[in-house]
């Protein structure tokens, strides 16, 4: 008899809203078992297409299913530093799940949950490590930065990160929230790498706590930038500077970092009834899902298309709903209404799906009717861009770096390095394809190639 896909246990959607537990756990060893026998373990694997850094699906699922999980584990990591984190994050549907056989005719094989389990209950292996004399300086400790730290300190090379924050891991520290990516998987990644050697610099700012310039002086013959895209895109519309409006990443920063929604925070958050999230990616999903948790008594997605061109990942999408976040499609917004200083209400354009943009979407066309929303807070989530602090410093400097016109910095497609010498980039900040988390791990393993390649 055909095993059917197994699915892991999620929380009960009542009792999440209140608490920040992750919402899903993992499969039982019983479920993985079972999972891995669904693999038909395909001649021309479509799954390892479908990964955008071609984790060679099959095999560690063969290994699974011979019991060996350690071996698993080691085949996830050679191309993939952070399975836990990839395993909870990516957008399987789109890319290995969406591409498995088995999904043609029915319910495709739960990789993202098997790879989960995988980077749960096995841990990298320590490498030998034999110093090159070199030194590399990784600027920004997300994803990208993660991942190049690894595979540089496996070369021998000493590898020091700077990072702006006060704590480490980028977006997977303060914006992906807790409740999807619990605190101790990536605790447990960067105690790892201070296993190995890597030196991590918190509270420093480069471009203005020390400059390009100076870390070459500094003795460091290699930099790779990884400082990501963190700067807000906001709606511009009258009201923006209301208090009561915020940028997505200000909110999640706010309550993943410096645990705004606990009572004793230094950093409180004034926690109204009613909030609108304006977005329709994963970031808007997650600040729906906070405000949810902190509080707030409605919660509201306003997206200006319609559910079918939702960008956020469908799994997100389900749990926003189950957890009581009401959707209006067909909404942009028109003004932020104040009183006193505060949020009051939205007035919303009635929008309608005209022609095709340049994304193939279909484009929302106002319609002219205009409807007002009575509220307290406002949550931006429309994107964002990187910050200019480090080109800014560096061209000050006289090192000009290129960026393409909305500030990425231009960087080549195999190597990521940049216009300057032995400067490299990824990631975020200098996105090829889609920027997520297991292309910004691309990103990072192959400038930590170019960049050794570069050292010898
Ligand atoms: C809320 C949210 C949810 C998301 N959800 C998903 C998801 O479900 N799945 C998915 O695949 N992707 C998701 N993404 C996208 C994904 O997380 C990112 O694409 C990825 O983490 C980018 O990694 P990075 O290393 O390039 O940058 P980041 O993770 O942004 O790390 C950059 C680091 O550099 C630091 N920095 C910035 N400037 C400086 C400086 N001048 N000096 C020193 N340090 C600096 C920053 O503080 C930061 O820690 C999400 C993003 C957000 C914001």
């Amino acid at each position: 008899m055909a095993v059917e896909r197994q699915h892991v246990k999620e929380q009960d959607k009542i009792q999440r809203r209140s608490n920040f537990d992750p919402v899903e756990s993992n499969l039982t060893e019983e479920q993985v078992k079972l999972e891995a026998s669904r693999c038909l373990n395909c001649k021309n694997p479509r799954c390892v297409k479908g990964c955008p850094v071609n984790i060679q699906i099959p095999e560690f699922i063969q290994a699974i299913k011979e019991g060996n999980m350690e071996k698993a584990g080691e085949i996830i990591r050679q191309t993939s530093m952070l399975p836990s984190v990839c395993g909870r994050v990516c957008p399987q549907e789109r890319q290995c799940e969406g591409n498995c056989v088995l999904g043609i005719k029915g319910s495709p094989v739960a990789i993202g949950a098997l790879e989960r389990y995988v980077g749960d209950n096995t841990k990298a292996e320590m490498p030998e490590i034999k110093p090159s004399g070199k030194k590399v300086a990784v600027v920004g400790s997300g994803c990208a930065g993660m991942t190049a730290a690894c595979d540089l300190r496996k070369e021998g090379h000493e590898v020091e990160v700077f990072e702006a924050l006060h704590e480490l891991g980028g977006v997977l520290r303060y914006g992906i929230p807790p409740f999807r990516l619990p605190r101790t998987v990536l605790d447990r990644e960067i105690k790892n790498l201070k296993a190995m050697g890597v030196k991590f610099h918190t509270n420093v700012i480069v471009g203005k706590s020390i400059t390009l310039k100076q870390l070459k002086e500094d003795g460091f013959d290699a930099i790779f930038i990884c400082s990501g895209a963190g700067l807000p895109k906001m709606l511009n519309v009258p009201g923006e500077n209301l208090n009561g409006v915020f940028s997505a990443n200000e909110f999640l920063t706010r309550v993943n970092l410096m645990h705004a929604g606990q009572p004793d925070s230094p950093t409180p958050l004034r926690v109204g009834k009613k909030a609108a999230i304006f977005g329709g990616g994963n970031v808007a999903m997650d600040a729906a899902r906070t405000a949810v948790r902190v509080g707030f008594e409605e919660v509201y997605i306003i997206y200006r298309r319609t559910e079918k061109e939702l960008p956020a990942r469908l799994e997100e999408i389900r749990h926003a709903k189950e957890e009581g976040i009401v959707f209006k499609f067909l909404y942009a917004p028109k003004e932020i209404i104040g009183e006193n200083g505060y949020v009051k209400a939205v007035e919303l354009e009635v929008m309608e799906l005209g022609e095709p943009d340049e994304s193939g979407r279909r484009k929302p066309v106002a319609t002219g009717k205009v409807e007002t929303m009575e509220l307290d807070t406002v949550i931006v989530a429309l994107g964002t861009g990187p910050n200019p602090i480090i080109q800014k410093s560096a061209e000050s400097e006289g090192l000009e770096i290129i960026t393409d016109r909305r500030g990425y910095i231009t960087v080549d497609g195999e190597t990521r390095c940049t216009n300057i010498d032995c400067v490299y980039a990824g990631g975020d900040v200098a996105p090829v394809g889609e920027s997520n988390a297991i292309n910004a791990m691309g990103a990072g393993k192959k400038a930590a190639k170019a960049i050794n390649d570069m050292l010898k």
